[in-house]
């Protein structure tokens, strides 16, 4: 059995109930390669809350985008690949660690059933028990973290989790191997200069907004490879690496960052990475009048498919 889409030329690209890029809904892990899953808590955010909507505001979206074959990586995701929409987690609104077990519990079937999930957010705190089930069966993946935060403070208000202190506890739980990962796009806003080290204080490399603005893309593509040379790598985008001018619909923009071509290429540059996970989190829509946010991730997330099935395209020649 093989799980595809839609066929866009035969039911048109508005019709019918959304699902990522139009897949089946189907929740399984009997042979399928990817599976899209939306997270919708977002009860972790700090500022303006609303990501709970991110996975329904992407999926709707993703179906503008429901062409399978990627021109530059000379790919079609479906032929390639067996992939299912999975529909969202279960959460429980207001209720942090019951949710995080939640979601820990579903993720790690995925992970066990070696597939490659592709979450969609929610707030970014839904990364940290994707992590915990990604170690599970992995053991510490290499992170590679596209944010305008470091969301590496040990703790918010004097409790453990918000959507600022997943790599804190990642770190702290040896979910990731610090050593390889690498945060990028970071330009927030301090609390007090002692936060600057936070990062580096837990062995992540950090490079800052302003340091790549000046570099050349593939200087910053290289830099990724050479940090995660070998290892597995869980990819983890949050949505706000992305200027507010791109990516307006989000709960704490930060001024300065990326275009979404920009990321787009960065991401392509990393397609020959080992990576056993992807999410994108922090689409919060009531924030994005013409719903451009959710147009950049549901091609974000398309360039990750296109990536999956490129790989395993790559290893068949
Ligand atoms: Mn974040
Ligand atoms: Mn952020």
């Amino acid at each position: 059995m093989k799980y595809g889409a839609v066929n866009s030329l035969k039911s048109p690209r508005f019709a019918g109930v959304k699902t990522f890029m139009r897949m089946q809904q189907v929740r399984t892990v009997e042979d399928i390669d990817f599976a899209v899953v939306g997270i919708p808590f977002d009860t972790c955010a700090t500022y303006r809350a609303g990501a709970r909507f991110g996975p329904a505001s992407v999926r709707e979206m993703s179906c503008l985008a429901a062409k399978p074959y990627h021109p530059i990586l000379d790919v079609d995701i479906f032929e390639e690949c067996s992939g299912v929409d999975y529909g969202d987690l279960d959460s429980i609104p207001g209720y942090v660690k019951e949710s995080f077990d939640l979601i820990q519990e579903e993720m790690q079937k995925l992970f066990a059933g070696g597939v490659i999930p592709v979450a969609i957010g929610g707030d970014h705190s839904v990364t940290l028990p994707e992590l915990r089930a990604c170690c599970s069966v992995h053991g510490p993946v290499a992170l590679v973290h596209f944010d305008a935060h470091y969301d590496t403070i040990a703790e918010y208000f004097g409790k453990p989790y918000s959507h600022g202190t997943p790599f804190y506890h990642a770190a702290k739980e040896c979910l990731v191997d610090t050593s390889c990962s690498i945060q990028i796009g970071i330009r927030e806003g301090l609390y007090g200069a002692e936060d600057k080290n936070n990062s580096a204080r837990l062995g992540y490399e950090s490079l800052t907004a302003d340091t790549m603005h000046r570099m050349d893309l593939d200087a910053v593509v290289e830099k990724i490879r050479q940090r995660t040379k070998g290892r597995k790598v869980f990819l983890t985008f949050d949505i706000d690496f992305l200027d507010p001018a791109f990516a307006p619909g989000t709960g704490t923009p930060v001024p300065g960052g990326f275009s979404t071509w920009e990321a787009l290429e960065i991401i392509r540059g990393l397609k020959e990475l080992d990576i056993v996970g992807y999410d994108l989190v922090e689409v919060a829509p009531a924030f994005d009048g013409s719903g451009i946010t959710s147009i950049a991730a549901a091609g974000i997330i398309q360039e990750f498919l296109s990536q999956i099935a490129w790989r395993k395209k790559s290893r068949k020649l």
